[in-house]
């Protein structure tokens, strides 16, 4: 079933998305996942991701991206520039020496149209104009948002009337307590045999580490309050202030994610035709305006699984999958399944 259930004066709209035990809410601004309602073993509904409280911190750019799609580079591009055929482009440098999430005004900060598509899905456009933030192209993006039985789905179209450079994801950070604590007890699997590397900054440097035998090696469900602990003194997890990683996923393989709150009894499985994903443990999220009425966050109070092409691959792949030629079609779609354990 989609609702609409709110249309501001300036333009906003709030979608409601609701199947058998999933109630999610999404805004037309940054086209973002505000709440997603799912049961615990005892039958009640808590919201599982963080968010804020009114549209307006959403609006004032805070920088932890909740809940929202991510373009159009999501991640870090170094030293923001890069070339493409023969020309050098510049964009803006917003999180030390790099750009980061599409740079000042990406796509997470704008109105998408949206419209209903479907009676379980809601369709977002937006249009990103030829060197909007320093990238080449009239961009083209649709965001379908689908919500049936326990999964929601998010299919992502994209194209461009030049040759440019698209990374875009879903910045949602799932706490499957309700964020009534951190997510030290919740565990997580990945399907990945390496992690990309990344510097002091974040920046993906290009190089990749076997995940097995490391402190990231999620092949069996691993603790995070353990990982994050490093008593190893794992560089990458010092490097990384945490998990801040992008893993690169076993290809044709459902549930190559599994994020688990055994207090709660809450599951998500997440499938994507993304080659990989950014894991980001929430290492710098600070207390501030939360939507969870009695909720305050802090550090490791959220996972972002973003399922995205490689970082910074402009720079560190021969044939980097982010660049797009004028009139390649972009798509790609990530499912989270959710279940609930007795
Ligand atoms: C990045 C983090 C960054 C965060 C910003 C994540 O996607 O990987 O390094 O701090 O977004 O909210």
């Amino acid at each position: 079933m989609v609702k609409l259930i709110e249309e501001r004066k300036d333009g906003i709209k709030i979608w409601e998305l609701k199947a058998d035990s999933l109630r999610v809410l999404v805004s037309s601004y940054g086209c973002t996942i505000l709440e997603i309602w799912t049961e615990d073993r005892n039958g009640h509904a808590d919201n599982v991701v963080l968010g804020y409280e009114t549209m307006e911190d959403y609006m004032e750019k805070p920088g932890t991206y909740f809940g929202a799609v991510v373009g159009r580079v999501c991640n870090r591009i170094g030293g923001g520039s890069f070339t493409i055929n023969g020309k050098t482009y510049e964009v803006p440098v917003n999180n030390g020496p790099n750009s980061l999430h599409g740079g000042i005004n990406g796509f997470s900060y704008h109105n998408f149209e949206s419209r209903r598509k479907s009676d379980y899905s809601v369709e977002f456009t937006y249009h990103a104009k030829d060197m909007e933030e320093g990238y080449p192209g009239n961009l083209d993006l649709t965001v379908t948002i689908s919500v049936k039985g326990d999964t929601l789905r998010i299919d992502y179209d994209a194209i461009s009337d030049k040759d440019t450079l698209i990374n875009l994801t879903n910045h949602t950070y799932l706490n499957l307590n309700g964020a009534k604590a951190n997510v030290h007890d919740h565990t997580l699997q990945i399907s990945a045999e390496r992690h990309g590397c990344v510097n002091a900054d974040g920046l993906a440097t290009g190089q990749f580490r076997e995940t097995t035998g490391t402190a990231m090696d999620f092949h069996k469900p691993a603790r995070l309050g353990d990982v994050l602990a490093n008593e190893s003194g794992d560089e990458q997890l010092t490097l990384g202030n945490g998990i801040d990683h992008h893993f690169v996923l076993n290809q044709e393989e459902e549930d190559q994610i599994v994020l688990a709150d055994p207090a709660s009894g809450r599951k998500v499985y997440i499938t994507t035709t993304f080659p990989g994903a950014q894991i980001y443990t929430a290492n710098f999220v600070e207390a501030g305006h939360e939507r969870q009425p009695g909720a305050v966050y802090g550090k490791h109070y959220g996972v972002a699984v973003e399922p995205q092409y490689m970082p910074d691959g402009i720079h560190n792949q021969e044939e980097p999958d982010m660049l797009y030629r004028a009139g390649e079609p972009l798509r790609e779609t990530t499912l989270y399944r959710f279940e609930t354990e007795a």
